[in-house]
């Protein structure tokens, strides 16, 4: 059976401000605007789904006090008013609820701070991301780029566990990836575990109508140019957030893939080149 393709419309909610030399070794200190990158997926059956939130006013909300304004100030935000993933599904005429589901990448406040917006969305995610999130104090929290406050309250009860779902061999195209976790049981979106970067943190794989295959990598790697010159952030930076060795390792296998001259759309969620394909509102 061959699996469902999606229609699948790249969005930017917001960007932040950070040194391009935090995401890319040897990379410049200027401050440099690293968009966040979410995606409308189509699903032909199970409707739509959204990948990760992006930014949302909610960001605003949660970093208003200390220690949560810490996040907001090393790392600032710009948000146009109809920039939110909530306000531009109005585009393709849909509003919050009729999202039947957030695929998220991981739990880092730029990914996620849209959640509030979508209180029916089912929370398609890593068991162990969540329960760190649920853990983390407020203090480590944003030192490790995580806000409990943008968590809703019953995520567990909407959660869908990528580890919980069957593991299905993904397609040649992706090697050297080989298996991944099939969300709807159909083979059309199968996550892809991506380590390294944080704890709990995974891409996606889906075929758009074009048959194509995307892989939406997340902060697996910032840019393609990180991926094309297998070119890591400074280990300072992938240290703070998760495992140096992993993340190298994990940015390796997407070089690998990518130098293959293959078919694949690499999706990296703050590359300003994908972002090219964004769509604008
Ligand atoms: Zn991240």
């Amino acid at each position: 059976m061959t699996p469902a393709r999606c229609e699948i419309h790249l969005l930017k909610a917001g960007s932040c401000l950070h040194p391009e030399a935090a995401a890319l070794k040897g990379g410049s200190l200027c401050p440099v605007d690293f968009p966040a990158l979410t995606a409308l997926i189509l699903h032909p059956t199970e409707g739509p789904l959204l990948w990760d939130t992006g930014y949302d006013p909610a960001f605003f909300r949660v970093t208003r006090r200390w220690p949560e304004r810490l996040y907001a100030l090393t790392t600032p935000v710009t948000l146009g008013e109809h920039e939110p993933a909530a306000r531009q599904i109005s585009r393709f005429g849909l509003g919050p609820d009729d999202i039947q589901g957030v695929i998220i990448s991981h739990f880092h406040g730029d990914h996620v701070a849209g959640l509030p917006a979508f209180p029916k969305a089912r929370l398609y995610c890593a068991r162990a991301g969540l329960d760190q999130m649920r853990r983390v104090g407020r203090f480590t929290g944003v030192r490790q780029g995580l806000l409990p406050g943008l968590l809703p309250p019953d995520a567990e009860s909407r959660a869908v566990f990528f580890e919980d779902r069957p593991r299905r061999s993904l397609p040649l195209d992706l090697r050297p990836f080989e298996t991944g976790a099939d969300l709807l049981g159909d083979g059309s979106l199968l996550a892809v575990e991506l380590p390294g970067h944080c704890v709990g943190h995974w891409g996606l794989a889906a075929r758009g109508p074009d048959d194509r295959l995307r892989l939406f990598v997340g902060d697996a790697a910032w840019s393609l140019r990180a991926i094309r010159e297998n070119r890591p952030p400074p280990a300072l930076t992938t240290a703070l957030l998760g495992r140096t060795d992993r993340y190298r390792r994990t940015l390796a296998d997407l070089h690998a893939l990518e130098a293959r001259g293959g078919e694949v759309v690499l999706l990296p969620s703050h590359c300003r080149e994908a972002a090219g394909a964004v769509e604008i509102p």
